[in-house]
């Protein structure tokens, strides 16, 4: 029998359309785009056409606005770095909310090394950011204040439009980490008032390998690596043009089925989490309604989330993830979890499941029934 992935966030595979479009970029028509003769020019082409698709899709004001970066990890470090050491003159106040991602909070908290300021702004139980909480944080000397777009350990959606206001009224920049959720629903960055926004090639169904930073007109930034005068000098070294084209495809092809492929991942998503409800002090984790259409996510009471993840891949064959892939091997509890409330015990038995274009609604009964299994035995193994 074949395998259910249910691990989307972690690693999703390159649609077939989207190798397809870009594979020549790696045989045939490769190139650098700084060079100046016919194949530097093709992949230049390359380059630009991958920022305008890319730039569409969250409705950027041109592609003159879009940098593309090696990673989402890279565009982050690129946007808090970049911009709080541009605007150090004016502040050296930083804000986060308490469950960004690692590659949000790390470059953050090495910049309080070097006299920065941290705070991080609290989440309720759902994981919604602390508005009222994030308007007394801020203050005129804060120049970046970096709010994720939607969780991807919970799969809450965070009010950024309500955040942006509150940001501009007396803060300076709004960065977004829109890794988890550019594809999976419709961002706008100018509707929204974002400043900085991060994405993912792969988090679209595109190569690994390419990220990309939307950085708003008039938004001061300064390089984090120095080199040749690629992206505007802004991050320098060769494009990664079969990445970098592929992401630019993976964006066109979310724009046009972002709609559509949500209903229908929502649709599962809703079926699973009504059946899985159905275990024994099995909780959902993140908020019921404002969530990410492909998400779905629990903890179970007295059990590790480690050992669900092992059992269901080695007993059934599905793969599920425990939270961040990035800080799966600390087998330190979330920061997440904690932050949404819960207590050490309660985050360690947590189970996340991201859907994605390999899914159906047929396969329900199976997870389902693989979940019940997996906790019974677990359970009964169980000294707690
Ligand atoms: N931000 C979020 C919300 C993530 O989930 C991840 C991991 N997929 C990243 C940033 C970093 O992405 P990458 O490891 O591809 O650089």
């Amino acid at each position: 029998m074949c395998g259910i992935y249910l691990d989307y966030q972690s690693a999703s595979p390159v649609d077939p359309r989207v190798h397809e479009f870009a594979e020549r970029y790696l045989t045939c028509d490769f190139g650098n785009p700084s060079a100046l003769h016919t194949r530097g020019l093709g992949a230049k082409a390359a380059l630009e056409e991958a920022r305008s698709k890319v730039a569409e899709l969250i409705n950027a004001e041109g592609p003159e606005n879009i940098l593309f970066t090696a990673s989402a990890t890279e565009a982050n470090n690129l946007a808090i770095r970049g911009a709080a050491q541009r605007n150090a003159a004016k502040g050296k106040k930083l804000l986060a909310s308490q469950i960004e991602h690692i590659s949000v909070l790390n470059p953050m908290k090495d910049l309080k090394k070097a006299g920065y300021d941290l705070a991080l702004v609290p989440v309720d139980a759902t994981g919604i950011v602390d508005l009222g909480a994030l308007e007394s944080q801020i203050s005129r000397e804060t120049t970046v204040t970096s709010l994720q777009y939607a969780n991807s350990e919970i799969g809450t959606i965070e009010p950024i439009a309500e955040a942006s206001d509150i940001v501009h009224k007396k803060g300076m920049y709004l960065h977004v980490d829109a890794t988890a959720s550019a594809g999976k629903i419709p961002i706008d960055v100018q509707k929204e008032e974002i400043d900085l926004l991060t994405l993912s090639s792969n988090d679209l169904y595109g190569p690994q390998g390419a990220g990309a930073l939307y950085v708003r007109p008039g938004t001061r930034i300064q390089p984090v690596l120095f080199g040749g005068g690629q992206e505007r000098g802004q991050r320098p070294g060769t494009e990664n043009l079969y990445a970098i084209a592929g992401m630019g495809e993976a964006a066109r092809l979310a724009r046009m089925e972002v709609a559509e492929e949500s209903l229908r991942l929502q649709a599962i998503r809703d079926g699973l989490i009504k059946e899985i409800l159905k275990i024994e002090e099995a909780y959902l984790t993140g908020h019921p309604t404002k969530r990410l259409p492909h998400h779905a996510s629990f903890r179970f009471s007295r059990i590790e989330g480690e050992s669900i993840l092992l059992t269901m891949d080695a007993m059934f064959n599905i793969q599920v993830s425990t939270g961040s892939a990035c800080s799966s091997r600390t087998l330190e509890p979330s920061h997440v979890l904690l932050a949404i409330g819960l207590r050490h015990e309660q985050a360690h038995g947590s189970m996340v499941m991201t859907l994605g274009r390999q899914n159906n609604p047929d396969q329900i009964p199976a997870i389902a029934n693989a979940a019940t299994k997996t906790v019974e035995r677990l359970r009964a193994l169980s000294p707690l």
